[in-house]
């Protein structure tokens, strides 16, 4: 970079830093970047970060969102796949006054409690698209317990996260998330603001996990059970279930077999998952 970064305020537009680097995106790595720091200043704004907080960046890439997040004051800790984004990243960590440190890892390989070195923590990122979901599973599910996560999806996957029982969206994803977290939608992003723009329109989720997280083995068996039971999500209970002991189940849940599952609401399913549990020696 030319000149000498002292701070957030000089640093140039995020296309001259992604020029002057040489950098453009991969899609290989779900790369879709935010270059208007408006849009990224709403979302940071959107993640409402208490003051003590560590904020953990999935993909910074070019680095807009992570301006924006360092700009509220906020330490962040960056986890970045795509290594040709050192050198940017360096001149922004240079830039930052010692709030932002980056690591070049998979996010899906990293021990979150390491990277904040156990103090209280939150995610925000504009998820690359193609590993969203699983990030979104490992938080769900692991053992990391952020204070919140502001997360960009595609906008059909935000649908997925926040359905109802009986919508067309409600499925695995809805039921787990509704037993671990509260989630809310807080904003539509059209394709046009992302560059290269995506085919799809994406989404802002706000999520804040509940205060009483699941027991794993209880987590365990919720999982095996809306695996079955959208696995075949057009047929009765009695059968998607049959290989789990569905009638029993069932009863023990008191629910009708006859239900399908997309008319099951989380709680009937987490009274399934405790017949099951019940059940598992
Ligand atoms: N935060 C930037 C922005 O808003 O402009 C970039 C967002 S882009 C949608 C996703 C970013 O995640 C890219 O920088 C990409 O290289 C990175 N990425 C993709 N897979 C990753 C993984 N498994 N672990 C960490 N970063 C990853």
């Amino acid at each position: 970079m030319q000149g000498t970064v002292t701070d957030l305020s000089n640093l140039p537009p995020l296309r001259d830093s992604l020029a002057a680097h040489g950098l453009i995106a991969n899609k290989g790595f779900g790369q879709h970047f935010l270059l208007d720091l408006n849009i990224t200043r709403k979302i940071a704004k959107l993640a409402d970060l208490k003051p003590d907080l560590t904020v953990i960046e999935v993909g910074p890439g070019p680095g807009g969102l992570t301006r924006a997040l360092l700009e509220t004051g906020a330490r962040v800790v960056a986890v970045e796949k795509d290594v040709r984004f050192k050198p940017l990243l360096d001149d922004l960590v240079a830039a930052s006054g010692g709030r932002l440190s980056v690591v070049f890892d998979d996010a899906l390989k990293v021990d979150e409690s390491r990277l904040l070195q156990d103090r209280p923590g939150a995610v925000v990122s504009n998820l690359p698209y193609n590993v969203g979901t699983a990030l979104l599973i490992k938080w769900l599910t692991g053992p990391f317990r952020p204070d919140s996560l502001t997360l960009m999806f595609q906008r059909e996957v935000a649908d997925r996260i926040t359905a109802a029982v009986n919508d067309d969206a409600y499925g695995r994803l809805a039921v787990l998330a509704a037993a671990t977290v509260s989630a809310r939608k807080v904003m539509d992003v059209p394709a046009q603001a992302f560059t290269p723009p995506p085919k799809v329109t994406s989404a802002v989720v706000r999520l804040i996990p509940t205060p009483s997280p699941l027991a794993p083995d209880l987590l365990e068996s919720l999982q095996k059970i809306t695996a079955a039971a959208f696995g075949q999500r057009r047929k009765m209970l009695r059968s998607s279930l049959k290989t789990l002991g569905g009638e029993y189940l069932c009863q023990s849940a008191g629910l009708s077999a006859d239900r399908r599952a997309e008319t099951v609401d989380p709680s009937e399913f987490l009274r399934l998952a405790q017949a099951l549990r019940s059940r598992t020696p």
